[in-house]
């Protein structure tokens, strides 16, 4: 990641023209200019990219928090109709005003954190009606809000009860009925499966990828967070934009994910509340070069948080990035994430003018604070969307 002191950033319709030293500012982008904003020494960074949420949900499961601090397992909770099937029941029942307004205080949360590209997940529907109104909602909250939204189908998130012991027709009806129509409709940009003994097997991912890819979809995989059944081998053969988790990977499936170009999503915020031991195998993602992201997992179970700081602190202390790593994965490897490398993640001529503005003293500083925002402004799309008044913005030459 590369720092400039002094800096210099030029920005054109919509997209960044020039960065770089401001000696080295070429004169007639500099006589050019309409508008001209010092930001008093302050750190610029690409826009944060929050690249695996599960933003929009009904309720939240503060009760069966509680009932776990109290002593009782995450194991009775769910024989009891708890734990993700008390989502889906609570996110059908909502409306999707209900819906949109949760969701909106939780995307708001991020935004002031600095981000200006959200990836949202279907997956509390399991219905084809509910998971289209997620994947609608995702798609308002972009038009909501100055913030890309990339949506993903995860409609294999967990087994609906209507499906008990059918797992098989669900799985037929998700992949082959469900997928083809919402992505017809423009609803879809990518499509999740989580894979785990828990949840949907590799044969199954197989079958949902299969469709993904008929459409012309980019996959990605919930793979080896609790165990390994071979899910992130699975998505490399499908060329998957990210594997995301990864706690279980083994040697040979980073090699894998280095081979296909797949992007390791890392959530520590899922890490540490679930008080998981394993880690995800960073120093053999490093040495891969596999590149590493780090998302919130932002639900109502595993990760109930709306901080991408958050964890990108987390992603420091508990799995041993570097700071620069960190940035990188809530930046420019977020990006590879979603496919939209060519779009944002750098602050680089030819990309979006997606930047934030920080007070700190060094980039370091934003993944040294657990749980402070330093952020002063934000441009989305060249345009300022947050932070700065018009006594900041001067005409050149006044
Ligand atoms: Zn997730």
């Amino acid at each position: 990641m590369t720092r400039i002191g002094d800096a210099a950033l030029v920005t054109r319709a919509g997209m960044i023209e020039w960065v770089g030293p401001l000696a080295a500012l070429p004169r007639d982008l500099a006589s050019s200019a309409t508008h001209r904003v010092d930001l008093s020494g302050r750190w610029v960074t690409p826009g944060l990219i929050d690249c695996h949420t599960h933003l929009i949900f009904g309720g939240n499961r503060s009760a069966e928090f509680a009932e776990r601090l109290r002593g009782t397992s995450y194991a009775d909770i769910a024989r009891r109709g708890g734990g993700i099937l008390s989502t889906v029941r609570a996110t059908r029942a909502a409306s999707d005003a209900q819906l949109t307004a949760a969701a909106l205080r939780r995307l708001d949360a991020l935004l002031a954190e600095g981000v200006t590209t959200v990836e949202i997940k279907s997956g509390y529907g399991l219905t084809e009606h509910d998971e289209r109104r997620m994947l609608h909602i995702a798609r308002e909250l972009g038009r909501a809000r100055p913030v890309r939204v990339r949506t993903t189908f995860l409609g294999a998130h967990a087994l609906p009860e209507e499906y008990a012991g059918r797992a098989g027709q669900y799985v037929a009806d998700l992949a082959e009925t469900w997928l083809p129509r919402l992505a017809a409709e423009g609803l879809v940009d990518a499509v999740d499966v989580f894979c785990e003994h828990i949840g949907f097997s590799v044969d199954d991912a197989q079958r949902v990828f299969a469709s993904a890819q008929r459409l012309g979809l980019p996959v990605k995989m919930h793979a080896e967070q609790l165990s390994n059944v071979g899910g992130s081998r699975l998505a490399c053969r499908y060329s998957a934009l990210s594997c995301d988790h990864l706690e279980f990977t083994t040697p040979a499936d980073v090699a894998a994910l280095a081979a296909a170009g797949t992007t390791a999503v890392l959530l520590p915020i899922a890490f540490y509340s679930l008080r998981e031991t394993r880690r995800p195998p960073v120093p053999a993602l490093r040495e891969q070069r596999v590149p590493m992201a780090v998302a919130t997992d932002c639900n109502p179970g595993s990760a109930p948080t709306a901080s991408l700081l958050l964890a990108m602190n987390m992603a420091v202390q508990l799995f041993g990035l570097t700071s620069d790593e960190a940035l990188a994965g809530a930046t420019r490897c977020a990006a590879r994430a979603l496919g939209l490398q060519t779009q944002c993640g750098e602050l680089a001529p030819g990309l979006g003018a997606d930047f934030a503005v920080w007070d700190v003293e060094s980039p370091d500083e934003l993944c040294y604070w657990a749980g402070f925002n330093p952020l002063v402004a934000v441009v989305r799309g060249g345009g300022i969307v947050r932070g700065m008044s018009d006594q900041d913005v001067r005409v050149a030459h006044d």
